[in-house]
């Protein structure tokens, strides 16, 4: 699977809050997702959330080619 920031992904396992729709803020070697209901961040390594994702929900190509910009 190919993740981009901006993408909105469902994991397995729900946040207390009861979403589990999370929107990627960060990728690489660590990932920094957001819950997309109560807006609670965390930092988890990319192993981790790879075995997390169930899928991608939503794709924001702007959101994926503003943080490529950003990085160069
Ligand atoms: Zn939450």
């Amino acid at each position: 699977m190919q993740f981009a920031v901006g993408d909105i992904v469902q994991m397995k396992k729900a946040h207390p809050c009861g979403c589990n729709e999370w929107e990627i803020l960060r990728e690489g070697m660590d990932f920094r997702i957001k819950c997309t209901k109560c807006g609670h961040m965390v930092m988890l390594p990319r192993v981790k959330f790879e075995k997390n994702v169930k899928k991608i929900l939503s794709h924001d190509p702007e959101k994926a080619r503003q943080a490529l910009e950003e990085d160069f």
